[in-house]
């Protein structure tokens, strides 16, 4: 049988942004097509760290239940406090009052894209897609084939191919501005039995990157060791790494390590142009401080769904609306984000130390609430 070629609405990328609005518009009564260039389940270089406001959204949008997550592994882990290091010093251990969950993102990811898959939608996996018309709405794949609808969400990541042609139709300055506000991040995944200390809580270590950290974030099985920082304050990412490794006596160990980017407070004046929507780290939403993104993918998806829905059942500019629902709804947290990331940072070493220590020992919960929601 030939594939149908005319949905409601595309989405190019089945991560956690793509797979959320998937399996949410197609609860709407919309016939949605999700289309990811990997087969899944497929692997996502992540510390896998999610916070209570993610664990809220997803128990929003999705029909599961806290157990269900923790019953079938997809939370790996669960902290119930966290330690900060200035280089090689401990500063401080504080306990949570919410738990920090931990998940490994080729099971999180498989999860969400098969619940989308199984609630109705058209999934197609191993299909990349090359090229967006915008004007007839229309995605080009690289296998030749092309689909049609009256709605695109481009949740294709970090180096997203919807994001690049729409901004190519827009404003080409915008693409300098990206790149420049990109954070480089290294990773590497240690077997717990490799690293002699006991790590049962996510160690953060401040002093070891400009405008970045370096993170430790236990597994059941493993510890994901790693750090980013913005790429216009860092030389060699790879010579911070090994000097990080050394630090954590690892350098003998034999390590495999891989890099990718995180939107690092870049973000768009205008994440939509006509009909198509970008969500996600496509749309740059990640949090300049921390590098938290799995909460901005789940939450940019809930807002261009609700936005799509209400365009479709009463007239409105949905162009307009979902540039204020960005903007109001994430970007203002996130510009806030960025200011204490510059200040922090911005500060020379000596300073930077003090303020992380005064913040870490005495402002704790009120960060830590920050985060968490
Ligand atoms: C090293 C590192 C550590 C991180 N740690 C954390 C953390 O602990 N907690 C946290 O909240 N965030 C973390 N992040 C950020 C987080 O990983 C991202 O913000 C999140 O994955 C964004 O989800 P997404 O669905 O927008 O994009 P992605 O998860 O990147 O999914 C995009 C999907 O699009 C597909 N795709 C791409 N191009 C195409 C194409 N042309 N055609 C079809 N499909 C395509 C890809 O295969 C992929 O499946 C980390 C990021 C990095 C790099």
């Amino acid at each position: 049988m030939r594939n149908k070629i005319y949905y409601d609405v595309i989405i190019v990328g089945g991560g956690p942004a793509g797979s959320t609005a998937a399996y949410q518009l197609n609860k709407l009564g919309y016939d949605v097509l999700l289309l990811d260039k990997k087969e899944f389940p497929r692997p996502k270089l992540c510390g896998g760290l999610i916070t209570q406001k993610t664990l809220n959204i997803l128990l929003d949008i999705f029909d599961f239940k806290l157990s269900d997550l923790k019953s079938q592994g997809i939370i790996d882990y669960v902290a119930e406090s966290y330690q900060i290091y200035y280089k090689d010093k401990l500063i401080t251990t504080n306990n949570l009052e919410n738990e920090f969950n931990l998940v490994k993102r080729i099971q999180y990811d498989n999860y969400l894209f098969n619940l989308a898959k199984q609630s109705g939608v058209k999934v197609i996996d191993g299909i990349k897609v090359i090229g967006i018309n915008f004007a007839s709405n229309t995605v080009k794949t690289e296998k030749g084939k092309e689909y049609t609808s009256r709605f695109i969400i481009g949740a294709d990541g970090v180096n997203s191919i919807v994001r690049k042609q729409m901004i190519d139709k827009i404003n080409t300055k915008q693409i300098q501005h990206i790149k420049k506000g990109e954070a480089l991040a290294i990773e590497t995944l240690v077997p717990r039995n490799k690293i002699s200390r006991n790590i049962d809580s996510p160690i953060i270590y401040f002093g070891i990157i400009n405008y970045g950290y370096g993170w430790i974030f236990p597994k059941s099985d493993s510890l994901t060791i790693g750090l980013g920082g913005l790429q216009n304050k860092n030389e060699n990412f790879i010579d911070i790494f090994n000097d990080f490794l050394k630090l954590l006596n690892l350098q003998d160990y034999k390590i495999n390590k891989k890099g990718w980017y995180i939107p690092f407070g870049n973000f768009l004046k205008a994440p939509i142009y006509k009909n198509t929507f970008l969500i996600g780290d496509a749309a740059n939403l990640a949090d300049p401080l921390t590098g938290e993104g799995i909460y901005y993918a789940h939450k940019s998806a809930q807002i261009a769904t609700e936005v799509i829905d209400k365009k479709e059942k009463v007239s409105i500019n949905h162009v307009e609306e979902y540039k204020k629902r960005i903007n109001n709804e994430i970007i203002l947290n996130l510009n806030r984000a960025k200011f204490y990331r510059n200040l922090l940072w911005g500060t020379p070493d000596i300073l930077q130390r003090l303020l992380i220590r005064v913040s870490s020992k005495y402002f704790h919960k009120k960060i830590t609430m920050m985060i968490q929601e």
